[in-house]
């Protein structure tokens, strides 16, 4: 028997630093093409509340990281990610999830906390999304990838799919907020669709088999 079909190749895997539900469904389907077993934080018990005290999405990103890497255990996968409006010098930034101080505040009370901090500006309200992906490997080494995805806040909510602030998101280069846009294609014009692609590329990730 030739050398190579007795070599098993190892599928590696990737731990996801994140329990929002949505994420961790924008990842598996980005990631989807790959040789790569995702895990999350409840696949493998762990559960850690993290804090995130930095001030920026790469520090925010890197610490919940870091919460994850186990030791080196694990290859770990983290992003921090927000919204960024012209008009208000780019807040809610890194603050977008915490935007409403109220921690039973739902993302439509968000949008509607962010429109109304909106109202007396002149229209378009230019903004763009961010996200910071930083890679934790077993041995240690980190590295970062950045997407952006611009586009204008509107008025009204439009679609059903996504979360956060992507009802009131119009993505430019589109007709559609990113409540509207398919999956599949937020995916591609994302800040987090970009960054994780960025990152992809520096992993020299091999594409799944058959
Ligand atoms: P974090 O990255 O978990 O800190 O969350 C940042 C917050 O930014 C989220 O809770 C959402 O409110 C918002 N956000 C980040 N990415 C998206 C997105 O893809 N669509 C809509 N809102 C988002």
């Amino acid at each position: 028997m030739p050398l190579e079909s007795c070599v098993q190749t190892m599928t590696d895997t990737l731990l996801l630093a994140t329990n929002n539900p949505h994420k961790v469904e924008e990842f598996r389907s980005i990631f989807l093409p790959y040789d790569l077993v995702l895990q999350t934080p409840a696949n493998l018990g762990l559960f850690n509340d993290v804090i995130e005290s930095g001030k920026t999405y790469l520090e925010n990103a890197s610490l919940k990281a870091q919460a994850y890497c186990q030791d080196g255990q694990n290859q770990v996968l983290a992003d921090d990610s927000g919204l960024e409006v012209e008009a208000l010098q780019g807040a809610p930034g890194i603050h977008s999830h915490r935007f409403l101080p109220d921690p039973n505040a739902t993302s439509h009370d968000r949008c509607l906390y962010l429109l109304e901090r909106l109202k007396d500006f002149p229209r378009p309200w230019r903004a763009a999304f961010h996200c910071e992906v930083v890679l934790l490997t077993r041995q240690g080494t980190i590295l970062t990838s950045h997407g952006v995805c611009a586009g204008e806040i509107i008025p009204e909510f439009r679609g059903a799919n996504g979360f956060g602030y992507d009802p009131i998101f119009l993505v430019d280069g589109t007709n559609q907020t990113m409540a509207e846009l398919d999956p599949g294609i937020k995916n591609l014009l994302s800040h987090r669709g970009k960054a994780v692609l960025g990152m992809i590329v520096q992993m020299g990730l091999p594409l799944r088999q058959g």
